[in-house]
């Protein structure tokens, strides 16, 4: 079987999904899974959260535009038993660079189809917006996690989400499903957080039964290059990573 191919998306900024797509693969590869992250976001926060360079070295973009091989782009991030296909600034140009490519839509699918084979997990962290680059890693998904912030207007934009969900589905990937809603940045103390949480478990069967603290050391860790498992092993961030990571294996069949 080849890797699950999963999108962290929403067109949303500073939702959790760079520290999710982070710590989830850092999750997986800490539970024996063969992990790649591809880091699609031009900022390439997830490359720098893991302690790497983008530029200067192939990337996302010379994957897409350049006729790199992405076998070619992979960094091993031994220390985070992850494999790593690291973004630049470069990638901001691809957004317009691509309008005018023969299928531009799929160049992430086709450049990825030699590599389904050698990973469990595909994971990939989406700039905050829906163009080519978002567009791309879900003709390229089996499904998609959306992370949502435990904040006032959580459900703000989701619906605009899903209609796009649906034209992907329709015109370009008719197999591509929501794996799940994940709820990031809960603080309990609030009862903001709680009526978020039960407002978007009502909305959405889907929703993780993981739910992500807001953490200090969750916000800290990208500084220091690296995952929140190494950064604060046994913290209450990493047990939450760890516990969806669990959650996502169940989802998708495997014995945990
Ligand atoms: P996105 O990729 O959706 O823009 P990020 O993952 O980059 O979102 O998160 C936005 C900011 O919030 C970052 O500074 C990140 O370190 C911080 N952050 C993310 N998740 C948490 C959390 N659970 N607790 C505290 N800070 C968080
Ligand atoms: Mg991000």
């Amino acid at each position: 079987m080849g890797a699950q191919f999963v999108t962290l998306v929403n067109q949303k900024g500073g939702v959790g999904k760079t520290t999710t797509a982070v710590s989830l693969a850092a999750a997986l590869g800490r539970r024996g899974q063969r992990v790649l992250l591809i880091d699609l976001d031009p900022q390439a926060n997830a490359t720098s959260a893991l302690g790497i360079n983008g530029s200067g070295r192939p990337g996302t973009y010379d994957a897409l535009l350049n006729e790199v091989s992405i076998g070619d782009c992979i960094v091993n991030v031994e220390a985070e038993r992850v494999d790593l296909v690291p973004s630049s600034r470069e990638l901001s140009g691809a957004e317009v660079e691509l309008v005018p490519q023969m299928a531009r839509e799929r160049r992430l699918a086709s450049a990825m189809v030699p590599l389904r084979d050698r990973y469990d997990w595909v994971l990939v962290d989406c700039p905050p917006s829906l163009g080519l680059l978002t567009i791309n890693a879900l003709t390229a998904s089996d499904s998609v996690i959306i992370p949502v912030q435990c904040e006032y207007m959580a459900l703000e934009g989701l619906s605009r989400l899903m209609e796009t969900l649906e034209l992907v589905r329709r015109n370009l990937n008719p197999g591509l499903s929501v794996l799940g809603v994940l709820l990031t940045m809960f603080d309990g103390r609030t009862r903001l957080a709680q009526q978020v949480v039960e407002e978007v478990r009502g909305h959405f069967s889907q929703t993780f039964a993981t739910i992500i603290p807001r953490s200090v050391r969750l916000s800290e860790a990208p500084s220091h290059g690296q995952s929140i498992f190494r950064y604060d092993e046994g913290g209450r961030s990493a047990t939450a990573y760890d516990a969806l990571a669990a959650e996502l294996l169940a989802r998708v069949g495997v014995a945990v």
